[in-house]
């Protein structure tokens, strides 16, 4: 059970946006688009794509600018960076890694190039979702068996609450918002709405709670939710 991974990105020139669309949604990742650094920024928080690819040369806010504010928050920090520039100067390339950006590709690239680096940086940020266990406290999720234990004890999941769960571990303490679970967990075409990831949110923290378990759910009010320690 892969999950389609989200690439934001910010490209202002309109026909490099559309190539960089057209390949990486080819390559079946989700797209999503902002074509300036302010804009970029909102996206960013909102939709917690995996990774973002992001142009250099913008106007008004620069990619440098939009990759030191991203990581600079808790909330988005996490998210790798890959910046294109059409530079190649040395210096340049350490101030672009010097601003936390993950990876460096210089224009031209070959697309397959840009893909295979977004896909390393994935496989670093994301454990693979096969064969791996997933621990966060008590809670262990099997992700090959589909097996889910809390202190030890097997907790019995439904199918969305098992996706859930598995979308929350594998990135704990990040928020996220209705809007992104809803993507993850159903899918981008789903014509499910809002109210249902409540719902499911609702029924999986029940299932972890059972017994007087603490809760790890936190619900952020106007965000969304995370799986925190602090809840
Ligand atoms: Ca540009």
């Amino acid at each position: 059970m892969s999950q389609t991974a989200t690439i934001l990105v910010v490209e202002d020139e309109e026909a490099q946006l559309e190539v960089l669309r057209y390949n990486l949604a080819k390559e079946r990742f989700n797209v999503i688009a902002a074509d300036d650094g302010e804009e970029a920024l909102l996206v960013a928080r909102e939709e917690m794509p995996d990774a973002i690819v992001l142009d250099w040369m913008l106007p008004s806010l620069s990619g440098i600018e939009v990759c030191r504010r991203l990581k600079a928050s808790d909330e988005t920090s996490a998210i790798p960076v890959l910046m294109l520039t059409a530079r190649g100067e040395e210096s340049d390339r350490i101030r672009g890694l010097e601003t936390g950006a993950d990876d460096y590709i210089v224009k031209p690239y070959s697309v397959g190039e840009l893909i295979a680096r977004i896909r390393t940086r994935l496989r670093v940020t994301r454990p693979s979702t096969t064969g791996e266990t997933l621990t966060f406290e008590d809670i262990a999720v099997d992700t090959e068996q589909h097996r889910v234990t809390r202190a030890g004890k097997p907790l019995k999941l439904g199918p969305t609450e098992f996706r859930l769960l598995t979308v929350f571990m594998e990135r704990p303490k990040r928020v996220w918002s209705r809007d992104s679970l809803l993507d993850r967990v159903w899918g981008r075409d789903s014509e499910v709405d809002l109210r249902t990831v409540d719902v499911h949110v609702g029924r999986l923290r029940k299932i972890l709670n059972a017994g007087n378990a603490t809760d790890l759910i936190r619900t952020v009010r106007g965000a969304g939710y995370s799986l925190d320690a602090d809840a």
